[in-house]
């Protein structure tokens, strides 16, 4: 992303399980990659800690001094305020309220820091460096566990006003649908996330549907995944290819959402049960183009997140690099 090749970021994706340091240059080049498990049932300053160790190996496998960083970088899950440093709340990280995570790092490390959400951060990591370089008014979901959001407007995250902002997993899409972990009540999340399909598998395999999806999952209902879910499909189980078509469907009800809401010009998407492909995708897109605006519709594009596992990282340190350079330039 810029004109200074010199420019070195620390990038910090923290999730609720698993947190992944790099060092990154401003072309997107990572230089070093440190993964390591989440303590999150330890509380905060347990995570902080094992972000900071992490932080130091990354730094030593770049052969980096962290004097010669130009900032830091913090994606992570939950409402964060990017303004305040403060991380609110996060359903993946239990006992965090009002946690000032920008400033302790700033502290700790002694380097400028930014925080930004997860979600947020992976649709700048594709704004940069991936499926959407080149794309001012965009939007990035990513179908997972849950379902996370970001919403570029004009080349710049849209974060409301107090960081709340493109949550899309959470806009109500039925109104006596399954309960929610915000507390809600049918959430996009609740219907058409990885969670959402292992769920309704189980619940129809507990009702005594004939299905072949237990033999995937070592004949345990409790270990029935979207990826199980997936492989059975795959070799063409009917109770499976059914429930990955409902799935798709509410996928296809919440981008008609999207489409009428912000008309954007792209929506790129990412997330593991994205792997799924066709089978979901097809009814997604079938139902988004029958309930959108046709106009709409027809005018966005959509396209595979390119970046995986490393947006988030990415996308941390590019916001780090382009907060650092708006308050260069103010
Ligand atoms: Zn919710």
């Amino acid at each position: 992303m810029g004109e200074n090749a010199d420019d070195l970021i620390l990038g910090v994706d923290l999730g609720g399980s698993k947190i992944l340091t790099a060092v990154i240059s401003s072309q997107g080049k990572m230089l070093s990659r440190d993964h390591s498990v989440t303590p999150a049932r330890k509380g905060h300053e347990a995570v902080i800690q094992s972000i900071l160790e992490s932080a130091h190996r990354a730094l030593k496998q770049a052969n980096v001094d962290i004097s010669a960083l130009t900032a830091i970088g913090i994606g992570a899950p939950g409402i964060s305020n990017p303004e305040t440093g403060i991380l609110f709340t996060s359903p993946n990280l239990p006992g965090w309220q009002d946690v000032p995570l920008r400033d302790i790092m700033q502290e700790r490390l002694d380097k400028k820091t930014f925080l930004i959400n997860d979600a947020n951060a992976a649709a700048l990591g594709e704004f940069y460096f991936g499926a959407a370089r080149g794309v001012r008014n965009f939007i990035y979901i990513t179908l997972s566990t849950g379902i996370g959001g970001g919403i570029v407007i004009d080349g710049t995250i849209y974060s409301g006003a107090i960081g709340a902002a493109g949550e899309v997993g959470h806009m109500t899409i039925d109104d006596e649908g399954p309960i929610c972990n915000c507390g809600n009540r049918g959430c996009w999340e609740t219907l058409a996330s990885g969670t959402a399909l292992a769920r309704e598998a189980r619940h129809r395999i507990k009702e005594g549907v004939k299905t072949s999806i237990l033999e995937y999952a070592e004949g345990d209902v409790e270990k029935v995944t979207a990826q199980v879910i997936h492989s059975a499909a795959d070799q063409g189980d009917g109770l499976a290819k059914e429930l990955i078509a409902r799935t798709g469907y509410y996928v296809g009800v919440g981008l008609a959402n999207l489409i009428n809401i912000f008309n954007p010009e792209l929506i790129v998407i990412g997330g593991g049960l994205s792997n799924v492909g066709d089978m979901l995708l097809k009814p997604a897109f079938k139902t988004a183009g029958e309930r959108a605006y046709k106009e709409a519709f027809q005018a966005v594009r959509f396209a595979f997140a390119e970046l995986g596992r490393n947006s988030g990282v990415l996308g941390a340190a590019a916001f780090a690099l382009q907060e650092m350079r708006r308050s260069f330039c103010e």
